[in-house]
């Protein structure tokens, strides 16, 4: 199934094209397939009964596992170094099923207020309908203080490796650190970042989320998520029952029940977050949607790194320029995570930056609805640069008191930058800064 990984010693430009797939194993297919299939045949009454006793590898129902998003999984848990993988519909399925996975049944989850407007507003509308308290670390940023606000009800820390919209750079494995000595999980959303630019794991975290809608499609056309994990974090504690629970569906040839410990040793997150919440809650990746996602790594190092380029260019432009208040990219010297992406993002710190408008809101209207080139919607890490007001749009759900904790001012301006050349970005944001003042 899904979790059996590929050993090799490839490496991650290698892994982006290979990992996960033999095309002697697919009719010598250069290309992943797209298996269009809800279903696959059983050869016989044997081995349907292995396969549905899960003593057998194979495919049953393309809810809970198919050939193509097999591969996208097996690939992505290749460049994050992951024990096991599973592919869901969005990013948002990748962090719900996380969250319910870790705390079913009540529990708090100590996250960093640097988030995602979606996941944000999740932590304070849903999660605690479902018993699930979300608590925002006043620390975050300073680990040494971090555990004074773990109590023993905490399950996770919940932290991005860079925030979105304002590239907050935090010490994660500092964090790790502290999360390891409460005998909890450290989860990182390493949307931004990509596993070119970050691999959370080498840095102490043990479940990572990606919206692979993002930069690791990157090309605007498609939704979908990712659940990877570590294998290295001991889930065989009194704080997580739910692993050692012995279920019938489980049960051996001898019909004894068993745990997701005993059939996954090595995976036994992403393995219960598939037969538990996948199963029955069924957020399902079509294989054509796994197939954009396959296609879209096959470039991620070369866009991101051209990502990477422009966004340096538009922060430097920008950090100069008398209508621009402040510019927020770690890349940038003086920024105040500069040190942290020296030491942790040898790379870069990835395409998305923000700036604050100086001006009217007027002015900062006409300058929106000035541009030509970079396209104005709620999207990052596409090919294609994107511009947008984050606070009154991707993170308008957000109340103003919320706002100020998540340090996202009504001013301030997203820019996710594309492949396009940096030249013609620069003059279409000049034209508009024009028209603004005039
Ligand atoms: C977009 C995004 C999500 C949600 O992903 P979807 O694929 O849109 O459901 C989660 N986290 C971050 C950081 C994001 O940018």
């Amino acid at each position: 199934m899904a979790n059996v990984l590929e050993k090799t010693a490839y490496r991650f430009d290698t892994q982006r094209l290979r990992a996960g797939y033999e095309p002697k194993e697919h009719n010598y297919a250069v290309s992943p397939p797209i298996y269009q299939t809800t279903a696959y045949d059983f050869r016989d009454v044997e081995h349907a009964k292995a396969l549905f006793g899960i003593r057998e590898a194979g495919n049953l129902y393309t809810r809970i596992g198919n050939p193509t998003v097999s591969v996208l999984e097996q690939r992505v848990a290749a460049l994050d170094g992951a024990s096991g993988a599973i592919a869901l519909a969005s990013g948002m399925a990748a962090i719900s099923y996380t969250l319910l996975n870790i705390a079913e049944g009540g529990g708090r989850i100590l996250t960093s207020p640097y988030l995602y407007g979606g996941s944000a507003d999740s932590f304070k509308k849903i999660y605690p309908k479902f018993g699930i308290t979300i608590d925002y670390a006043k620390n975050i940023e300073n680990p040494e203080k971090l555990s004074d606000e773990i109590t023993p009800d905490t399950k996770a820390i919940y932290v991005e490796s860079i925030s979105n919209p304002s590239a907050v750079l935090l010490d994660i494995d500092a964090i790790a650190r502290v999360a390891h000595e409460h005998g909890i999980p450290l989860i990182v959303d390493n949307t931004i970042a990509t596993p070119y630019l970050y691999n959370p794991i080498a840095h102490g975290a043990d479940i990572v989320i990606y919206s692979a809608t993002k930069g690791l499609a990157g090309h605007g056309n498609v939704i979908a998520g990712l659940i990877l994990e570590s294998g290295k974090f001991n889930w065989q504690t009194d704080k997580f029952p739910q692993f050692s629970e012995k279920y019938y569906t489980l049960r051996d040839i001898n019909d004894n029940n068993r745990s997701f410990l005993e059939v996954f040793p090595e995976a036994p997150f992403t393995s219960r977050v598939r037969f538990n919440y996948l199963n029955y809650f069924g957020a399902a990746l079509s294989p054509f949607d796994a197939y954009l996602v396959l296609l879209g790594l096959e470039t991620l190092s070369e866009r991101i790194a051209k990502q990477v380029q422009n966004a340096k260019a538009l922060a430097e432009y920008l950090n100069t320029h008398e209508s621009v208040e402040w510019v927020r990219y770690p890349g940038l010297k003086g920024s105040p995570y500069y040190d942290l992406a020296e030491r942790d993002f040898p790379r870069g710190v990835g395409g998305v930056l923000a700036f604050g408008f100086k001006g009217t809101t007027a002015q900062r209207e006409t300058f929106l609805n000035s541009v030509k080139l970079f396209h104005y919607h709620v999207n990052i890490g596409d090919v294609r640069s994107l511009i947008v007001n984050s606070p009154q749009t991707t993170h308008g759900e957000l109340e103003s008191y919320e706002k100020k904790i998540a340090d996202i001012p009504e001013n301030l301006i997203r820019i996710s930058a594309g492949l396009e050349d940096v030249s013609d970005l620069i003059a279409d944001l000049e034209q508009a800064f024009k028209k603004a003042r005039t």
